[in-house]
């Protein structure tokens, strides 16, 4: 358990000082994505890496100001919802990189390659991901996500979730294409 949580708490540090913009991306829309993280039913919840949700309960056991519930999506799946604010230094993994995921693959020279993609699940939300936004990530956010990935890819289990949610994610973000165009 303490060596996933090492990974974890590793990943974070590399995603400690960087937002996908240079400048406070909540300024656009009223911080929607944490507004939008109520309870459990009322929206899907941020997703949680493997060991995550008990290295967040952890974490803020004695934290007043951090509130999180948790719950499970459909696949089983681990979420947190939480009132809109937290420490943000205690924010999840899914939190630092939103909108975006990981896409990992292998090149046809073997190599593994990881993408920085737009979550389509933002797409309707987020200013950032919807279709032909004119807002790009800082190339310093995206080398953050790639290097916090690989620190990630080290944890067989989580590089496993990492990789299958990232093909979940690609499917998805083709279908919404193919329907919307
Ligand atoms: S919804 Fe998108 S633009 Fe708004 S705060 Fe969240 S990440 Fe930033
Ligand atoms: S946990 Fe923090 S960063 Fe994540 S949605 Fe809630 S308030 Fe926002």
């Amino acid at each position: 358990m303490i060596r996933h949580y090492e990974s974890i708490l590793k990943a974070y540090t590399r995603l400690e000082d960087v937002t996908p913009l240079k400048y406070d991306c909540g300024s656009l829309c009223g911080a929607l994505c944490c507004q939008n993280n109520g309870k459990d039913g009322e929206t899907l919840g941020m997703w949680l890496l493997p060991y995550e949700k008990e290295l967040l309960e952890a974490l803020t056991q004695d934290d007043d100001y951090t509130s999180f519930t948790f719950g499970k999506a459909e696949d089983g799946t681990e979420t947190v919802f939480c009132d809109g604010k937290c420490d943000r230094r205690l924010r999840p993994f899914a939190c630092r990189i939103y909108p975006f995921y990981p896409y990992i693959y292998k090149c046809e020279d073997g190599r593994t390659k990881i993408e920085v993609r737009i979550d389509p699940r933002a797409r309707f939300s987020c200013p950032m991901a919807m279709k032909d936004s004119y807002l790009r990530p800082s190339i310093e956010f995206v080398s953050a996500v790639k290097n916090a990935v690989r620190v990630l890819m080290k944890d067989e289990e989580i590089c496993k979730d990492l990789i299958s949610m990232g093909e979940f994610l690609c499917e998805i973000g083709e279908m919404q294409d193919k329907l919307l165009g």
